[in-house]
């Protein structure tokens, strides 16, 4: 080790899903949307130029937190904005975990979260799911220095419900509770109506999976306004330009077609639901997920097994080799077409193993 080594930040990064892209692959392993964006997205990237580019965005992105206020009914201070809702986290993390007492989150969860609370060392304490993989309520109800839940969790987009959540949060007045929603569109309930009444919840958000805009990258948080005013300090005192002129308007148009939003959210779920039944008559058992992925295990083949040879035939899943969930695979919900294709090769691939 040299001797600058020792003053160096050191931490365990974060492995995001491999992102390859080859003709022809079936890509379900990143929970991004099957469908494009709204169509005034491309509009919208075109209106802006090449020329406006030579200026600096606005760093209050007031457009996009104007657009977002209105659409979900709060005031324009009560919402930040950031580089994906890693961004967000990772600044709210920075922002409201100081306290020095652990913060709590589900042992299996997004795998993030102790990777932020690692870079910042913020000490955490991870509560189990329990053998049905739902998170207990009743674990958040101690001393501790912030709470982060996802809703739906994830891998396993299992989902609780508002009088649960509203539990943690009400039993919590002293620290913040982030719940963190980057799938709650596909069919979860939103925490979002208990904000007038708890001044310590942050609901978490992105454009990534529900407006297919994973690279745009675009995440969103509603707070209460002192909450906000924080985060946005922090921002500010970190980069000031987080969003791209690009994202601005990317966003801003997403949020105008909400009949293609619900639209594209309803075909995934379609689909969801579909391939559920096609799993479970290949005698797979999966988790229910209100997410755009399904998490399932087959008694009859080691899911490492099964991501290979997935891989093999050009259709990546995710797979965590990690105690709990070693025998499970995370299929992100691609068009009919692409789930067709997987259907088809465990069929075979099944067939031929038993
Ligand atoms: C995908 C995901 C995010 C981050 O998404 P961004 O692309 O950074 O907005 C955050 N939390 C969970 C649970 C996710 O699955």
């Amino acid at each position: 080790m040299e001797a600058w080594e020792k003053n160096v930040r050191k931490v365990v990064p974060y492995t995001p899903g491999e992102q390859p892209n080859r003709p022809g692959m079936v890509k379900l392993n990143t929970n991004e949307n099957p469908y494009p964006p709204a169509p005034g997205v491309a509009e919208a990237l075109r209106a802006i130029g090449a020329d406006s580019l030579r200026r600096y965005p606005d760093p209050s992105a007031g457009a996009l937190v104007r657009a977002l206020a209105e659409h979900y009914g709060v005031g324009e201070d009560q919402v930040f904005v950031g580089v994906g809702s890693d961004d967000v986290l990772a600044m709210s993390f920075l922002t409201f975990f100081q306290g020095g007492k652990p913060i709590l989150f589900p042992d299996i969860t997004y795998s993030f979260y102790d990777v932020w609370a690692d870079l910042y060392r913020i000490p955490y304490e991870c509560q189990p799911l329990d053998a049905d993989f739902r998170i207990r309520a009743e674990d958040y109800r101690k001393s501790c220095g912030g709470i982060v839940i996802p809703n739906p969790n994830a891998p396993t987009g299992i989902a609780l419900g508002l009088e649960e959540l509203e539990r943690i949060i009400a039993g919590n007045p002293d620290v913040i509770v982030i719940i963190d929603e980057a799938y709650v569109d596909f069919g979860a309930r939103s925490v979002l109506p208990l904000l007038p009444k708890y001044g310590n919840l942050l609901v978490v958000r992105t454009f990534s999976k529900s407006r297919s805009l994973a690279g745009m990258r675009i995440g969103y948080a509603f707070g209460s306004q002192k909450l906000i005013k924080y985060l946005n300090d922090a921002k500010y005192s970190f980069n000031s330009y987080t969003m791209s002129a690009a994202a601005l308007a990317a966003g801003t148009a997403a949020l105008e077609d909400d009949a293609y939003f619900q639209e594209t959210l309803q075909k995934v779920i379609r689909t969801r639901e579909r391939v559920k039944g096609e799993l479970r008559r290949l005698g797979f058992a999966f988790t229910d997920s209100r997410s755009n992925f399904i998490f399932a295990t087959h008694p009859g083949c080691p899911a490492r097994d099964l991501f290979e040879a997935l891989k093999e035939a050009d259709i990546y899943v995710r797979y965590f080799d990690k105690p709990r969930i070693d025998s499970y695979l995370r299929i992100t919900v691609g068009t009919d077409g692409e789930m067709d294709r997987l259907i088809r090769f465990l069929e075979q691939y099944i067939g031929e193993k038993l």
